[in-house]
């Protein structure tokens, strides 16, 4: 196995609806430090009233934030929850279709407001995700 990769077992199964007016990365953290979920998968499906979300310049080391208030379909999102400062954080990317379909995306910020999202949780059991400070790339990776 590669330096860096652990292997994982299938830990327990969360699958349930947002409520509309909520926020999507916020309520996902909620549920996992409830729940005591410190490793998982996450996938979403649904729709949001208002997108927020962020670019990564990677020459300066900060995240360029865009939001748009626009209704948008969550059309991609793909997502983990790893232990940052000692609680559940979720990683998650995510792309938007508008009424004409053209799409928008990226790392998504705390500021998503839902109108409907289903959401699968899959946590990972055997491993150990922790983030810490990458002076390479000035992110908080495992
Ligand atoms: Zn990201």
């Amino acid at each position: 196995m590669p330096a860096g990769f652990q292997e994982l077992s299938a830990g327990r199964g969360f699958v349930g609806r947002l409520e509309t007016g909520s926020d999507l990365v916020a309520e996902i953290e909620r549920f996992c430090l409830e729940h005591g979920v410190v490793a998982a998968q996450v996938t979403v499906i649904g729709a949001l009233r208002r997108a927020a979300y962020a670019y990564y310049e990677q020459h300066d080391h900060r995240y360029l934030e865009l939001s748009s208030d626009t209704h948008h379909e969550i059309v991609g999102f793909t997502g983990n929850v790893s232990l940052r400062d000692d609680k559940p954080f979720l990683h998650a990317h995510a792309t938007f279709a508008d009424a004409f379909g053209a799409t928008v995306g990226g790392h998504l910020l705390r500021g998503c407001e839902v109108f409907a999202a289903e959401v699968m949780i899959r946590e990972l059991s055997g491993v150990s995700l922790v983030r810490t400070f990458d002076e390479e790339t000035g992110l908080a990776l495992w």
